[in-house]
């Protein structure tokens, strides 16, 4: 008798059954509206096997397929005009808790589940993953071989630092796993490639028992630029993580000092100006800041998942948020802070426009052999990231802001850029090895990257 047919093993010819969504010849934007793609194809899948079908079938799903997950991503990333851009939002389960072959505990999660989602899955089991930025709406699959950043509780703070296995389907179609125990240094180059490898469709995240937070909000205003970053290093020094969003042109500060505060995944007692802080901060960064006057709570105690949240899509007039991505190594936060003052000050001078804000992120970086690639790559130590961002993604003022800066901070302060977070880039600017891509994936976006 013959062998049963198996998805894995049939040819492509007999599997072209895809059950999920498909369209063709449709237009796609990003979550700013300023970002649009028309790939041949749109194809939601909902079983690993519709992604394996996908890989294989380069006739019905032309040649490069790109994964996508919430589309919040600023940069030409998402950006696949007649090719195959394929959506892993539907692919979104939480699976269940492990303990690995390390003894570490993990949880199970699809691709397309939402960092939210997982973020209130785990608070309920009090866990937590330390990676709990303020976007709630990304997905695993994307920040698991992506750039992310945000002031963690001792922890990295950027999340595929916490991955310790993926589940992937590579360019023939087949499924196939990699973890940091198996495999070791090929898994961390995986990290680092941006789906340009294979799809991903599951992930093991290592969790930890659930923390509280306890954050004091507070507003500076000083007389140059250095007594800035001396302010922002006093502050990062006083507390155990810091988020400093500053007002580059007008001088000024606002700090979130983030302090550990036990066990736990719910606060001992209600505040109301906790909530209010939450609401306050979510719109504004809904808003890119404009017109929203966050309050400055102090003392305040919660569950970070809390904090994580979730955006509605923007129409095009309305104010949202949009920035770009610099990672510079701590030592260097006095002369960048002085440097991009001097450059802001003169394009505000020329143009009358100024960023409305730049946010400052810490993130400390691991051994060079678990991130050998792009961020956070330059071996032990702290970075921090300094980001100017506008509430109108499609002002050319801003775009020219951005463009131009690109040139101070990549070629003179040295800056580390992300495809996925930094606008604007051009050969050069960062490099991908080829050995990453495979070509049935790599976007013209992406092939200008790879070396
Ligand atoms: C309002 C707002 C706030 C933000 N705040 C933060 C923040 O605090 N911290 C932070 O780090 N980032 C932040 N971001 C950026 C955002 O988190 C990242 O761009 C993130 O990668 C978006 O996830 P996504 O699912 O939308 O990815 P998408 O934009 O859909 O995809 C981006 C890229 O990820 C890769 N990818 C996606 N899915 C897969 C997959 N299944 N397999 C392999 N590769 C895949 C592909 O290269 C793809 O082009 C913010 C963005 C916005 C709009």
């Amino acid at each position: 008798m013959e062998p049963a047919c198996t998805p894995d093993v049939r040819p492509v010819s007999d599997a072209p059954f895809v059950h999920g969504l498909i369209a063709h010849g449709r237009s796609y934007t990003n979550w700013g509206g300023h970002r649009a793609t028309t790939p041949a194809v749109y194809v939601e899948p909902v079983s690993y096997a519709d992604v394996q079908s996908v890989a294989r079938d380069c006739g019905r799903f032309p040649t490069p397929v790109s994964p996508v997950g919430s589309m919040l991503s600023v940069t030409d990333t998402i950006v696949n005009d007649g090719g195959t851009l394929i959506c892993l939002r539907k692919l979104d389960s939480i699976l269940g808790l492990e303990t690995d072959t390390l003894g570490r505990n993990v949880v199970r999660v699809q691709a397309g589940c939402r960092l939210k989602k997982l973020n209130m899955w785990l608070k309920e089991r009090g866990l937590e993953i330390p990676f709990q930025a303020e976007i709630g709406e990304a997905t695993v699959g994307s920040v698991a071989v992506g750039d992310t950043k945000e002031s963690s509780l001792d922890a990295p703070g950027y999340f595929s630092a916490h991955v310790v296995e993926v589940t992937y389907v590579d360019e023939f179609g087949e499924v196939r796993t990699t973890s940091d125990h198996a495999d070791g240094a090929s898994f961390y180059e995986f990290k680092c490639s941006f789906g340009l490898m294979g799809i991903v469709v599951e992930c093991c995240v290592e969790t930890r028992l659930a923390r509280l937070c306890r954050s004091d909000v507070s507003f500076e205003a000083y007389e140059t630029p250095q007594q800035l970053g001396r302010g922002l290093l006093e502050k990062r020094g006083q507390c155990d993580a810091l988020l400093a969003i500053v007002f580059l042109d007008k001088l000024v500060s606002v700090y979130d000092q983030r302090y550990a505060a036990g066990l736990g995944s719910v606060a001992p007692f209600a505040q109301s100006e906790c909530e209010e802080f939450r609401i306050a901060k979510r719109l504004a960064i809904q808003r890119g800041f404009d017109g929203v006057v966050t309050p400055q709570p102090k003392g305040i105690l919660y569950s970070r998942a809390d904090f994580v949240n979730e955006y509605w899509r923007p129409c095009k007039d309305e104010k949202r948020l949009d920035f770009q991505y610099y990672e510079h190594d701590l030592s260097k936060l006095p002369q960048v802070i002085a440097e991009s003052y001097r450059f802001t000050k003169a394009f505000e001078a020329e143009t009358g426009f100024a960023p409305g804000g730049w946010a400052t992120y810490f993130v400390n970086r691991p051994p060079r052999a678990q991130k050998p690639f792009g961020l956070y790559s330059d071996g032990p130590g702290v970075s921090f990231s300094f980001d100017p961002f506008c509430s109108d993604p499609c002002s050319p003022r801003w775009q020219d802001f951005s463009r131009r800066y690109n040139r101070l901070a990549i070629d003179t302060l040295g800056a580390r850029v992300s495809p996925i977070q930094t606008q604007w880039l051009g050969k050069g600017d960062l490099v991908i090895p080829k050995r990453l891509a495979r070509s049935r994936f790599t976007t013209r976006y992406f092939s200008e990257f790879l070396e």
